[in-house]
């Protein structure tokens, strides 16, 4: 397959769409971003790149990152992790407070906010003052890159203006589900939130789960088959919030959006994907992202059904 025609057609396929959506101006430093970039980069097991756009332009990944730390905690306590967070879609914006007071604290998945604060809260355990740190260097690890950060700007940005967040974290401690100090765990949500990644980097660090669990260039393993399976079902499932059941029906693979305007793909067996374009749809994912992303399953034949 001509891959690289394939991502030339979609790229002019989506420019109409530009003019739609809105970036994710409610974290301030995120909305100063140019609206108009676009990146579409494909990994493939053997090292094989393609791209189109501003491939080698870093982003701010924000909750792409929720399936790196969700990784981590995955492999440390895969027995234990159901008493703190569910396997359900939400049905509910990414940060909605609503749902986890009914249902006392305790997120339906790891890829909402609240979700992604208890896994940061469980890796503090673990981790300490060194928790941050784990995290990047897991990161660089999977994507076998040193040359992967975090904007300062943006994470403090987060910090200032991240109230709902500040609301979900303080409604899980009065319910007994955050053991850490709520300062001490938001310091490193919001960081880990603001890494900043190309599209490029992006789709080499998914390819470990694209190959159930081992990254096909290392060797290196970061989870067993069983574990990978679960990752990839809790992406098609609850992946994009209360849009995920949309983004299955129109793309057909395992996905991760973030408010930063970048969307990662899974094809099992064969690749990763990453689409980077700012400007959100209503739902808080990216609306170019989401369409690139559907035509590219359209023109291959490419999806898991
Ligand atoms: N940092 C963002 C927030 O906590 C992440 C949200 C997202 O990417 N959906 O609001």
């Amino acid at each position: 397959m001509n891959y690289q025609a394939i991502l030339e057609e979609i790229r002019e396929e989506i420019k109409p769409l530009f003019q739609k959506g809105k970036v994710a101006d409610y974290i301030p430093a995120l909305g100063r971003v140019d609206p108009t970039h676009f990146a579409m980069s494909l990994q493939l097991f053997d090292g094989t790149t393609f791209g189109v756009g501003d491939v080698d332009c870093k982003f701010s990944i924000q909750s792409i990152s929720k399936v790196f730390t969700y990784s981590m905690a995955i492999s440390l306590y895969q027995k234990t992790l159901h008493k703190r967070l569910w396997h359900e879609p939400s049905g509910n914006p990414f940060n909605s407070l609503v749902q986890l007071e009914h249902e006392k604290g305790i997120p339906r998945n790891p890829f909402i906010n609240a979700g992604a604060i208890v896994i940061t809260d469980i890796l503090r355990s673990k981790y300490k003052d060194q928790t941050f740190s784990k995290i990047i260097n897991f990161i660089k690890d999977i994507g076998n890159d040193e040359n992967i950060d975090y904007d300062k700007e943006i994470a403090l940005s987060e910090i200032k203006t991240g109230f709902r967040n500040m609301a979900l974290v303080n409604m899980m401690k009065s319910f007994k589900n955050i053991s850490n100090e709520i300062k001490d765990v938001m310091q490193i949500y919001f960081k880990q939130c603001s890494i900043s990644m190309s599209s490029k980097q992006l789709s080499r660090a998914m390819l470990y789960l694209a190959n159930h669990g081992i990254d096909p260039i290392t060797k290196k393993e970061f989870l067993t088959s069983s574990q990978a399976k679960r990752l990839n079902s809790l992406m098609l499932t609850c992946g994009h919030y209360d849009a995920s059941g949309d983004f299955a029906f129109r793309v057909g693979l395992p996905g991760k959006s973030g408010v930063g305007g970048g969307i990662v793909a899974i094809v099992p067996d064969l690749m990763s994907i990453c689409v980077w374009s700012p400007k959100l749809n209503k739902k808080g994912n990216s609306l170019v992202g989401t369409k690139a992303l559907e035509l590219f399953t359209t023109k291959t034949g490419l999806s898991i059904f």
